[in-house]
């Protein structure tokens, strides 16, 4: 079906990413997180391309069906854990491995009829203060796990870093003491490093790693491009443009009026809106490749258009195909023009709205 915009997925970018941070951390297990729907780029198709990922790690239950459901085999970590019994006897079923962050979900463990051996992922609170045990709270949280009734077919240790994508923050460092204290002389398997912490801290690296944002080619650092350390953008975001018009200096265009031509010009309007996952706080200027020119975006987003000043590219008509990020045009830079970051506009991709084309 062709469609005016779409989000086209390079799975073969996508393997090429899981290789290249293999290569980064070649003594460490990989779990590819996919959760919130790959990062926008489609839980079913990344899951087919990563299938050489040790294991997948989703925030929850259903997102862990879904892959289930599409064929993995592999081991898939619930990042959230579950906090009802019905949804540990889910998990039971699929053979999900479990985040395990809290003391009430011991005691669901505990109490559970199901006897399924779980991999339990014992999370320690280092700093983020989000999930897992403080690290005074933590041998007593072992213990207690060790002393379940159905005992846990592996036991690894986790934590999540807070800062890994500033380089020069302390957090990490310390972080990393604190979990090296809380663990040192147990025998059992660690992950902590996230994708900045991969690209940038090999003494984080573990038994595990959990890249996330690194595999779909982005990179999580503000002044170092994804392709410094050899990852491919998977998505390449695609719109068309409906229609050309000429305006005179002084004219506006769109709601509000926020935009006014400085000369007379010619504008491109090409579907593809707030609606469709491009935030409205994009600012003026922020540019749209246009027969590989940068042309700038002008005026505000609307729900499913947006103009572009097209005075400077040749050769523009309606069917024009322009890309809004992707190959040639960072994500991370579109991401600084709406003031936020390339997680949020990855995610964004309205899969109901917008085509995952695969190649
Ligand atoms: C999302 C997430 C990751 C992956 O983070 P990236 O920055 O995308 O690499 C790793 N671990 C946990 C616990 C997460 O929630």
């Amino acid at each position: 079906m062709s469609r005016l915009i779409r989000a086209v997925i390079d799975t073969q970018a996508l393997r090429a990413n899981l290789q290249t941070l293999r290569k980064l951390a070649p003594h460490s297990r990989i779990a590819a997180v996919v959760k919130a729907n790959a990062y926008g780029h489609g839980l079913a198709h990344a899951a087919r391309a990563l299938a050489e990922a040790d294991a997948f790690a989703v925030a929850r239950i259903e997102d862990g069906i879904a892959l289930r459901a599409a064929g993995v085999t592999r081991p898939i970590l619930i990042l959230e854990g579950v906090i009802s019994e019905d949804a540990l006897t889910e998990a039971a079923q699929h053979d999900f491995d479990l985040m395990v962050h809290d003391a009430l979900q011991i005691e669901l463990l505990r109490k559970c009829a199901c006897q399924h051996r779980f991999v339990l992922w014992l999370k320690i609170d280092t700093g983020m203060n989000r999930l897992g045990f403080r690290c005074d709270d933590f041998p007593a949280a072992l213990a207690r796990v060790r002393q379940l009734p159905t005992p846990a077919r592996e036991i690894r240790l986790v934590t999540h870093l807070a800062r890994a994508d500033d380089r020069q923050d302390a957090t990490t460092g310390e972080q990393l003491e604190r979990f090296k204290a809380a663990t040192q002389g147990l025998a059992l398997a660690t992950s902590i490093a996230n994708s900045a912490a991969i690209l940038s801290r090999p003494d984080t690296h573990g038994d595990w790693v959990r890249p996330g944002l690194a595999l779909y080619g982005v990179s999580p650092f503000a002044n170092e491009s994804a392709a410094s350390f050899g990852l491919v953008p998977v998505m390449s975001f695609e719109t068309t443009v409906i229609a050309t018009r000429r305006v005179a200096r002084g004219e506006s265009v769109g709601y509000g009026g926020t935009w006014r031509a400085a000369r007379d010009t010619t504008l491109a309007i090409l579907a593809g809106g707030y609606g469709d996952g491009l935030p409205r706080s994009l600012r003026n200027g922020t540019p749209v490749l246009v027969n590989k020119e940068r042309a700038p975006l002008v005026g505000r987003v609307s729900m499913d258009m947006i103009a572009v000043d097209i005075g400077e590219v040749a050769d523009v008509h309606v069917g024009t195909s322009c890309k809004l990020w992707g190959p040639g045009l960072p994500v991370e830079e579109i991401a600084d023009c709406a003031g936020t970051i390339s997680y949020e506009l990855l995610c964004g991709i309205s899969s109901r709205r917008v085509l995952l084309e695969v190649r």
